[in-house]
């Protein structure tokens, strides 16, 4: 560990040196400081230590078992990579200090943009938004700031149903008009159905690929063709990008604008709501739309540069979660192109070993090869009333994260299931192994064991309709 971790710091040396010779001068008014005892409880070290240990066992994690969270890639993070950003130079300098003192912090904000950006075939990147669907958000800004700019006035964009529920939100919150897209029975998209709604004031089409249902979009080239011919831009949701990292790159496939998921792709984890990250992309004729401050090189020295009179302007404080760039840039750099591309590879066979094993029992809707997930539709083989969140909810007692569920909503009882690259083969024998039992064994034998899943785990089956109806919001 010690040897990579010496590795990753002497490639970004530059990133631990910070000047302290700053003296920043802190002027608190007098009636926003603290006056008397704050009231924590004063208990035992043993006591705290107890607590949170034992709130940590009730978390489900990665570290403890199998995530197949559909659409939500919850793969390992390398541990050490939290090590790196928690080093003293990234983590104890401050947002406000002025940018010559937080130059290898700069510099590793720039060098990961040029890493996204090849990565990507895009031509610049914003590392600011701080969620996949705040990148979504600021790419569609961008898009409507674009046509504002050559005077154009589009107003709609075109949203597949296989797309990721943010993105038709997303388009909706920027003030556009969302207009769906059915997919085929395959679960992609025809280039000629495309063609046949696309209208003058089209601003963009929003492609995820692979989509939802873990399907590559087989004519996207034509897609993107017909799109650029009718002037609307194209716009690539990349949370899934590790289905596809080094095999292809978004910026080649001819798409204008798109996002990356730092938290699912590039080394955060993100269960329960932890920072993430959702850097947003762009050829480069809509740099200047880009949100500032943006990270430039000049002479040498790294400066913020807020004056561009087209951005779309700031999207998050100061130069977004910072610990998770440090996070994706030792990623990347630790792994190398080879390695990039190997643990699209391996997700995508991952996938496909499972779904194979799947297909010969369970219909699978979209199709004979998948990308990075894939979705079941266990209808005809459910029996006695047992439905999927009956299955997903047994799982549970046999302490797996249950899969995403009734996602995407074209897939009827769908069960989408994403193993990840780092999962082992023995792992995905024995999910494989149980779910078959569920489905194949306790619901035909004992289909009422599996309506009353949980019973293994702290809080048992919840009442659906009484928790909608009367909502407890209170602890206490
Ligand atoms: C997760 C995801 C998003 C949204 O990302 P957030 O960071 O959760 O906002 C968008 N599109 C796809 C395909 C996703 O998987």
């Amino acid at each position: 560990m010690e040897k990579l971790l010496n590795e990753i710091s002497s490639e970004c040396k530059a990133a631990f040196s910070v000047n302290c010779d700053v003296e920043i001068e802190l002027n608190i008014p007098e009636n926003y400081k603290r006056n008397g005892d704050i009231g924590l409880p004063r208990v035992a070290e043993n006591d705290l230590l107890r607590h949170f240990t034992n709130l940590s066992g009730k978390n489900y994690a990665l570290s403890t078992t199998f995530y197949p969270l559909g659409s939500c890639t919850m793969k390992y993070n390398p541990l050490i990579n939290e090590k790196i950003a928690k080093l003293d130079g990234f983590n104890d300098i401050h947002p406000l200090q002025p940018a010559e003192t937080v130059q290898g912090a700069l510099e590793l904000i720039y060098n990961l943009e040029k890493d996204l950006c090849e990565v990507s075939g895009m031509d610049y990147f914003s590392l600011q938004p701080a969620a996949g669907a705040q990148g979504e958000f600021a790419g569609l800004l961008i898009i409507a700031k674009y046509f504002k700019s050559i005077k154009q006035k589009r107003t709609k964009v075109i949203v597949p149903d296989s797309a990721h529920g943010t993105n038709p939100a997303s388009a909706a919150y920027a003030g556009f008009e969302t207009i769906p897209l059915k997919s085929e029975n395959d679960g992609t998209l025809s280039a000629q159905k495309v063609k046949e709604i696309l209208t003058p004031d089209t601003a963009a089409i929003m492609l995820t690929v692979p989509n939802t249902l873990g399907v590559f979009e087989k004519e996207i080239s034509e897609i993107s063709k017909i799109a650029h011919e009718n002037g609307t831009l194209l716009y690539y949701d990349g949370a899934n990008l590790n289905a596809l990292m080094g095999m292809a790159r978004p910026g080649d496939l001819g798409f204008d604008v798109m996002h990356i998921n730092l938290h699912k792709t590039f080394s955060t984890p993100h269960g329960g709501g932890g920072p993430g990250s959702g850097p947003v992309g762009v050829k480069a004729f809509l740099e200047p739309f880009l949100p500032v401050p943006r990270v430039e090189n000049k002479n040498s020295k790294f400066v913020l540069n807020y004056k561009k009179s087209k951005s779309i302007g700031k999207l998050k404080a100061f130069f977004g979660n910072f610990p998770v760039l440090v996070k994706a840039y030792a990623y990347i750099k630790s792994l190398g192109g080879k390695g990039l591309k190997n643990a699209s590879v391996q997700a995508v066979l991952n996938a496909n070993y499972m779904l194979a094993k799947f297909k010969e029992k369970i219909n699978v809707p979209a199709g004979n090869r998948c990308m990075h997930e894939f979705v079941l539709s266990p209808k005809s083989v459910l029996q006695n009333g047992v439905r999927t969140v009956d299955i997903a909810k047994r799982l549970l007692d046999y302490g797996y994260y249950a899969p995403t569920v009734y996602f995407p909503l074209i897939v009827e009882e769908a069960i989408m299931i994403e193993p990840a690259e780092t999962e082992s083969k023995e792992t995905l024998d024995q999910f494989i192994e149980t779910l078959d039992k569920i489905i194949f064994e306790e619901a035909v034998n004992e289909p009422q064991k599996v309506k009353d899943a949980p019973v293994n785990t702290s809080v048992k089956r919840l009442n659906e309709v009484e928790a909608a109806r009367k909502p407890v919001l209170k602890w206490k």
